[in-house]
């Protein structure tokens, strides 16, 4: 039977660290199963679309999970 991994953040294919310093289940990482999403923009208007910092993937700890979990592809 194959060996399954656990369902978590860092062990999703989705899941890119962006810290080394946390404990590790509270790790922070991006996910980037789906496009970003605009969350704050100092503009208002259509500018604001313009402004990339004004749009963000979800940040996730290493031990949180969803249901879009898929494992690494291998190879
Ligand atoms: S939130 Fe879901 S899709 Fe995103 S990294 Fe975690 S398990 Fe994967």
């Amino acid at each position: 039977m194959p060996k399954t991994l656990p369902m978590r953040c860092d062990q999703c294919r989705f899941w890119h660290r962006l810290d080394t310093q946390s404990v590790p289940d509270l790790m922070p990482g991006h996910c980037h199963r789906f496009p970003p999403v605009q969350v704050n923009s100092i503009h208002e208007g259509p500018s604001a679309k313009r402004d990339p910092a004004a749009w963000s993937v979800p940040v996730v700890h290493a031990s949180a999970w969803c249901g879009e979990f898929r494992a690494p592809e291998k190879g």
